[in-house]
């Protein structure tokens, strides 16, 4: 938990300058140095750290305090933007029928990521196909295949032919009728000449409208002449980063990025299709940060909130504080989940948490897959109401009832009630906590809160 504890020395050093009003070279060379710690072990490149490092420091010392400013606001305004700057905006990626390539290392995620994306853009209305080319890794069309049908989205690929130019042609003329056609293309262990001639014959033919450029979160300092070749056979016009639900932070990436002169397109954060999140700048420096992000929490329990409550109601976080946490609370708060994303992200997104209670957890507690979630309420539909608020009324009897009538496992109910047990105790460890973040959040959450707007809107990681 090393970039949790940089993320909270950060936050120690800035709070050192509350109630200051000017900053003195000491300060801004000691919040510096936290900052350059704290994205060279995300694996942002030596160079890019340096840069951000004068632009900061020139900024803090030179510009003056607009007027009813703190020294900390002004500062956290500077490393905010400039971070803005280093990490760019997401890449454009229009509505509209397009040609998307895939490029990258073999393992880096690129079939995953097709499948990811296919799935993204279907829920954006769209009618995405995925063109399997991969004639080189065995397994690679069966992989697809299986991936698209997840996605249940079109797919083409053929097990029984080995030139993937062909593959290529024959799949845009088969998925004609797709709106969004995503080209798998095959990886190497290294960048070898046969995989940038395959790749550059591949675009001949298929003359995509973007080439993306897959990269794992924990490429670290290779980034950048992996992606100068790419971007020098094909040419890149974004790049999506995996594997963010691992511990690296994917910093390196940025080099690929300021290298090809392209973008952050796409974040992928787990196995499922539909672990995949649109770049966004602010929750991404948080993480590189290793600071909690309040904006983009808030506004995605918002956001999961409006919609819980049109279809059921009333519902009140501050429920779920009080009182004792029923199967139905648990049922409310996986549907709003559901629409927020996995919970450990979530609870990642939270100030304070990230090495906290999280830790303390068993890890399958943070197994809430979709699967496992839609079990989990094909189960509640079969639970009386008296079982839903008061669970710990439910027998062996019972078990077995309720394991007839849903279909399930009873194995499966029991986790259902194991996983609610922890809720509850973790829901008991958030009342807990008095004051303190949780509470904040909270009251974020219900205040419409994505902060108090103007140029510090997206200041919310960094609250004071
Ligand atoms: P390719 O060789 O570039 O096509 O890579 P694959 O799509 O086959 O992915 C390689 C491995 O990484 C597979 O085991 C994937 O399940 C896994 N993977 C891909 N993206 C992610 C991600 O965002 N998170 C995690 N945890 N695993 C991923
Ligand atoms: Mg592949």
């Amino acid at each position: 938990m090393v970039l949790d504890d940089l993320g909270s020395s950060l936050r120690g050093t800035l709070d050192k300058l509350q109630g200051k009003t000017t900053l003195s070279e000491e300060d801004v060379e000691e919040i510096v140095k936290e900052i350059q710690r704290s994205l060279l072990s995300a694996d942002v490149d030596v160079d890019l750290v340096m840069e951000l490092s004068d632009s900061i420091r020139q900024r803090a010392l030179q510009e003056e305090p607009p007027a009813g400013t703190t020294a900390k606001d002004h500062v956290l305004k500077i490393v905010y933007e400039e971070m803005v700057d280093l990490v760019g905006e997401s890449t454009d990626l229009p509505l509209e029928d397009q040609t998307i390539m895939l490029a990258g290392l073999q393992g880096s995620g690129k079939t995953t990521s097709a499948a990811k994306m296919a799935w993204w853009f279907s829920k954006k209305g769209l009618r995405p196909a995925i063109i399997q080319t991969d004639t080189f890794r065995p397994g690679a069309y069966d992989q697809a295949k299986e991936m698209a049908e997840r996605a249940e989205v079109d797919f083409y690929g053929d097990p029984d032919n080995d030139d993937p130019v062909d593959i290529a042609r024959k799949g845009l003329e088969e998925t004609a009728d797709a709106d969004v056609q995503i080209v798998d293309t095959a990886g190497r262990h290294a960048l070898e000449d046969d995989l940038i001639d395959e790749l550059e014959q591949i675009e001949a033919v298929v003359e995509p409208d973007r080439n993306l450029l897959v990269l794992d979160a924990a490429i670290g300092q290779g980034a950048k002449d992996q992606a100068q070749q790419f971007h020098e056979s094909v040419g890149i016009d974004g790049v999506m980063i995996t594997k963010l639900d691992g511990t690296a932070k994917g910093g390196g990436a940025l080099a690929a990025v300021d290298q090809t002169d392209s973008s952050i397109a796409f974040l992928g954060t787990g196995e499922e299709v539909g672990d995949i999140e649109r770049f966004e700048p602010s929750g991404f420096i948080s993480r590189l940060l290793g600071m909690g992000d309040l904006k983009q929490l808030s506004e995605r329990v918002e956001r999961a909130m409006q919609e819980t409550q049109e279809e059921e109601g009333d519902w009140d976080p501050e429920d779920l504080m009080q009182g004792d946490f029923t199967l139905k609370d648990m049922r409310k708060q996986m549907n709003a989940m559901n629409k927020m994303g996995p919970l450990d992200q979530v609870m990642d997104m939270i100030p304070g948490l990230g090495g906290g209670i999280k830790d303390q957890l068993p890890d399958d507690a943070m197994d809430m897959t979709q699967e496992r979630l839609r079990d989990f309420e094909v189960i509640m539909d079969s639970m009386t109401e008296d079982e839903l608020e008061n669970p710990r009324s439910i027998g062996q009897s019972q078990v077995e009832r309720i394991a007839r009538g849903s279909g399930k496992e009873e194995e499966t109910i029991r986790e259902l009630l194991e996983q609610h047990k922890m809720m509850q105790r973790m829901m008991k460890q958030f009342q807990g906590m008095g004051d303190g973040d949780m509470q904040r959040m909270m009251k974020q959450m219900q205040g419409g809160g994505g902060g108090g707007g103007g140029g510090l809107g997206g200041m919310g990681p960094f609250g004071d």
